[in-house]
């Protein structure tokens, strides 16, 4: 486990912008160093522990882009169209062994290797057969057409995967092309999920008529598994002070991070700041950002724990802000900033200065083509319908004042935030 000490997430100022917190974040959370080796099919979505340098070229030869003619370069018409029999046939997957003759062509199918001496390739479709079934190959193509070379992609030995790389398809397909079976990555992180409150019931169980049930905890617990981890649910702690503690304690040596949802707001029946101090240390985060409420940044026993907030939006909210530079920090991940792109604001926003605001949206296209957003019409912290049925986020930075019909803003797809 990656021990942190007690005073890891102490800060300075009252209130916390989100860059600070992330930057915190990143400097003070070590990373786990504990790996494994995975087949290649399991290592999606699994951080690679060590670079990786092209064990050979990519493509490994020299080979035609096209189904067409092969020629050399000094055989290549100039100024008129000019007639070449044909010596050769050559096929993807075939060896390619006999040079190709001065003045003629060789028949060559896409990804079929280049006979030796033949530099250039004229696409099928360009030529044309004479009456003596000679192939008439127009004038003005540029030497090395339609030919990838050894090496053009990659060459062997360049660094083609870093360290710290979460395996998406297309990094997993780049180390099949190397011909690699397996990869080694950082071991899944360790995360047990608690829900605190005595007005949850799980999904499943009797629910009283003053309860509701804990959505809470499913939301997090898939969010984590999309970010690679290991998931332990801990169900529902009772708002009391000693169970939560003694639930708290018994987890923080088997796990890399606690998260719990609920009481950490300042209200006295929010015990989990209590709790934590009873077994470890906790400073609360107020972060400049809505929605959200404070952070629970605490440590037990060497083990980091984030206490998000209850109302659904504002730990949905913090989670992406909070929980996934975490996650990322203690794979040693390379960062993997969150970047909104920019698209026309269908709606008006009045906003405070001085904080992060996040607006949820539906992304439509607009009259003239162009993608814009529309705000969902509601704005509680608590309401579910709000992220099912939005795409994203807009970002507002902490200067910005509000929004009007026009404007260009930062747009967050759901799918980018995990
Ligand atoms: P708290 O942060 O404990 O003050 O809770 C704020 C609001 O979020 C209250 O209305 C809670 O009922 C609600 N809430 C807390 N935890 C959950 C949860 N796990 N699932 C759904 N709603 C919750
Ligand atoms: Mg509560």
């Amino acid at each position: 486990m990656a021990q942190l000490s007690d005073d890891c997430f102490a800060f300075g100022g009252p209130m916390m912008s989100v860059d600070e917190a992330v930057g915190l974040i990143t400097t003070r959370v070590n990373a786990i160093t504990d790996l494994e080796t995975v087949a290649l099919v399991d290592a999606d979505g699994r951080v690679l522990a060590h670079d990786l340098a092209a064990p050979l070229p990519l493509p490994p030869f020299t080979n035609s882009a096209v189904d067409g003619y092969a020629v050399r370069n000094v055989d290549l018409p100039q100024a008129v169209e000019q007639a070449f029999p044909i010596d050769g046939r050559i096929q993807a997957g075939c060896l390619a062994q006999t040079p190709i003759k001065p003045g003629h062509t060789a028949r060559i199918f896409t990804g079929a290797p280049m006979p030796p001496e033949a530099e250039t390739v004229f696409m099928q479709e360009d030529v044309r057969i004479d009456d003596s079934g000679r192939i008439v190959l127009p004038p003005g193509l540029k030497p090395g057409a339609n030919v990838r070379p050894a090496g053009e992609d990659i060459p062997k030995g360049q660094v083609a995967l870093r360290a710290g790389q979460r395996l998406r398809p297309q990094h997993v397909a780049l180390a099949a092309a190397f011909g690699l079976v397996r990869l080694d990555v950082v071991r899944r992180i360790r995360v047990a999920v608690f829900s605190t409150g005595d007005e949850l019931a799980s999904p499943g169980e009797p629910r009283a008529a003053s309860q509701l049930f804990d959505s809470n905890r499913f939301m997090l617990m898939a969010m984590l598994r999309r970010l690679g981890c290991e998931v332990s649910d801990l169900g529902i702690l009772r708002d009391e002070r000693t169970s939560l503690a003694s639930g708290l304690k018994q987890v923080a040596g088997a796990h890399d991070l606690i998260l719990t949802t609920g009481g950490v707001s300042t209200g006295e029946e929010d015990h989990v700041k209590a709790a934590v101090e009873s077994v470890g240390s906790l400073v609360l985060w107020r972060m400049a950002i809505k929605p959200g409420r404070p952070v629970a940044m605490g440590i037990i026993g060497g083990t980091p724990l984030i206490g998000l907030p209850g109302n659904p939006v504002a730990s949905f909210v913090t989670f992406v802000h909070v929980v996934r530079p975490t996650v990322l920090a203690l794979a040693g991940g390379l960062p993997e900033p969150l970047l909104p792109i920019p698209v026309r604001a269908a709606f008006t926003y009045k906003k405070k200065i001085g904080r992060r605001e996040y607006v949820r949206v539906s992304l439509r296209k607009g009259q003239d083509g162009a993608l814009e957003v529309t705000k969902f019409p509601r704005e509680g912290a608590g309401l579910l319908s709000s992220l099912v049925e939005t795409d994203g986020l807009v970002e507002l930075g902490e200067a910005v004042t509000g929004v009007e019909p026009g404007q260009s803003v930062g747009f967050l797809s759901y799918a980018d935030l995990i």
